[in-house]
């Protein structure tokens, strides 16, 4: 536990550092955030996704109930947020519907369905014509879909933009510069995403980047408008999804690939991207396209992110892959539980890093970051890819 005027250094400003260091600050610690460029790395190119349902996959069970235990703290949050920083975090509440492209992708569709009510999820079945009713901006062959009103979005680049003047109205320090090392202070939150690995030897064996490639679109005048919820589809067995902004704009993703710290944007992964979009939303081809980009995800042996003491002094709230902006709220109350010395809330017991080094994640599961595999622009079978 820490004095209540105790001093903290949250080392790294993306959505897990902010949302840790505004709530901190706002409990009344001296909160110092270290980053050459807060408000960006993977957080600044991510879709935005609040989908822990749709994205659930059989055998990560912790996995969704610690994205579920953070949804529900997002209405909140969100709300907490707006009258803090003074300006809007951009969180939208329309849901999701899943779609299937052709006859695999739909036994693909039903597996899904059948995982997530076996596990209680609440989700309906849309056929035919439900389905164009639910969605009109779905192209005619698109025939069979779920919808799933609980997966949520919100705009991540509003989002951090609030963090940013929220974190200022309750005076978080800003350091605008990399850390090489643990910086003094009384506790250190590392928060660094893909690049924590290198500043805690802990970590080093356990995050590793996974790199994704993002596009963002605008309907031009006379174009179909775009999908009023989220859109995933599953299109010749790969994921895609297409989020909506405010603006007639879109967020069309997301690839990944194994292959270190290279975010460069490729053109195979565009393609494919605009490919699959276009088989379910054929309007996307008349869009505008506005931004390509490339974003590096703190992946985890596991799937699940980090979150505890690494050692006294020393706490870990990275690994969070595919789920960052989703999990931010549960991350942000489970850092301010540690520096209380109060409990954790429990759905992150799991994320515990204690697990890797007691045993409970295999030795074959932890790889340094720079062992990365070569390059798989979409992985199989229901695995999505925010
Ligand atoms: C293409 C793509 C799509 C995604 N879609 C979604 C989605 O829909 N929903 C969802 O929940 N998640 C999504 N994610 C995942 C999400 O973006 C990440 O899990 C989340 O952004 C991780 O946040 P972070 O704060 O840990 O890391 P980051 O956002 O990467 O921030 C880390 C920060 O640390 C700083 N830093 C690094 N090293 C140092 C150092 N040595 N000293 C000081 N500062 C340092 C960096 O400058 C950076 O600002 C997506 C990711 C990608 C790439």
């Amino acid at each position: 536990m820490v004095p209540r005027n105790g001093s903290i250094a949250v080392v790294g400003g993306g959505v897990i550092g902010l949302s840790c260091a505004w709530r901190a600050a706002a409990a009344g610690f001296d909160v110092t955030v270290h980053d050459p460029a807060p408000g960006r790395g993977a957080s600044h190119v991510a879709g935005g996704m609040l989908a822990p349902v749709t994205e659930a996959i059989p055998g990560e069970e912790d996995v969704l109930a610690l994205g579920s235990a953070s949804l529900l703290r997002w209405p909140d949050f969100a709300a907490e947020l707006a009258v803090a920083a003074g300006r809007e975090p951009g969180f939208r509440t329309e849901g999701t519907v899943v779609v299937a492209h052709d006859p695999a992708d739909r036994a693909e569709l039903d597996r899904l369905a059948d995982y997530l009510t076996r596990v209680g999820r609440e989700v309906e079945v849309l056929r035919g014509r439900a389905l164009h009713r639910t969605e009109p901006a779905l192209g005619p062959a698109v025939r069979h879909g779920l919808s799933v009103p609980g997966d949520l979005a919100v705009d991540n680049r509003a989002l951090l933009a609030a963090l940013l003047a929220a974190c200022r109205q309750v005076g978080v320090q800003m350091q605008p510069s990399r850390c090489e090392a643990l910086p003094a202070a009384d506790v250190v939150v590392l928060a660094a995403g893909a690049h924590g690995g290198t500043l805690h030897p802990a970590l080093g064996a356990a995050i590793r980047p996974v790199k994704g490639e993002i596009l963002r679109l605008r309907a031009r005048r006379g174009a179909l408008p775009p999908p009023s919820r989220t859109v995933r589809a599953i299109v010749g067995g790969r994921q895609c999804y297409v989020v909506p902004r405010d603006g007639g704009r879109v967020v069309l993703g997301a690839t990944q690939y194994e292959v270190g710290f290279d975010d460069a944007v490729t053109a195979g992964g565009v393609r494919c991207l605009l490919d699959d979009a276009e088989r379910v939303l054929p309007a996307i081809a008349e869009y505008a396209l506005e931004e390509t980009s490339a974003g590096l995800r703190p992946g985890s042996p596991d799937n699940l992110p980090l979150i505890g003491e690494l050692e006294p002094g020393v706490i870990a709230a990275t690994g969070h892959n595919r789920n960052g902006i989703l999990l931010a709220p549960l991350t942000a109350d489970a850092v301010l539980a540690l520096l209380r010395g109060t409990p954790v809330p429990p759905e992150t017991r799991p994320a515990d890093p204690a697990r890797l080094t007691c045993g409970q994640v295999a030795k074959e599961q932890l790889t340094s970051a720079d062992a990365s595999q070569g390059s798989h622009p979409r992985s199989p079978g229901w695995r999505s890819e925010p």
